[in-house]
């Protein structure tokens, strides 16, 4: 397996009730090494500009209103076969259907408020990655 990286966010519900330290805990326990993170809050331009691919579905205008609602925590996960390692934490998007012991399992409220955010695939990580991080801040650790 290859070492990949992963874009990560904390959603504004996840950061809203205490859950960062846990989620990145799980993160490192897993292997899944943070070597870039930071608090920010994405207004309503950003929000959209990050989740265009979702632009004409219905839940868009509400998913734009949610990521702008308050701060989030976006972190850059390094490891092996990191991406989807990290979607296999995360667990299926409708925390309904989502694995016992995942993130979303445990601990989203609804399809929408679902406490995080992976990307879905390498090329979707690299472009994801360079929204929120320049090169300069990426810190993969001597292995
Ligand atoms: N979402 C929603 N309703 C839906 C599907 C998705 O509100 O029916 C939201 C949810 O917050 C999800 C995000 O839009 O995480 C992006 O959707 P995607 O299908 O990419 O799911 P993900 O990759 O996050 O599992
Ligand atoms: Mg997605």
């Amino acid at each position: 397996m290859a070492i990949e990286q992963t874009l990560s966010i904390v959603k504004p519900d996840g950061v809203a009730r205490g859950l960062t330290g846990e989620i990145l805990r799980r993160y490192e326990a897993a292997g899944l090494r943070p070597i870039a993170m930071r608090m920010l809050r994405l207004d309503a331009e950003a929000a959209g500009r990050f989740y265009d691919v979702h632009r004409a579905r219905p839940f868009f205008p509400d998913l734009v209103r949610y990521m702008a609602s308050g701060p989030v925590v976006v972190s850059v996960l390094e490891g092996e076969d990191a991406v989807a390692r990290h979607r296999t934490l995360m667990g299926a998007t409708d925390p309904a259907k989502a694995e016992p012991g995942t993130i979303r399992r445990d601990f989203a409220t609804s399809i929408e408020a679902n406490v995080v955010h992976g990307s879905d695939a390498a090329a979707s990580a690299a472009d994801e990655i360079a929204f929120f991080f320049s090169r300069l801040e990426l810190c993969p650790r001597p292995r």
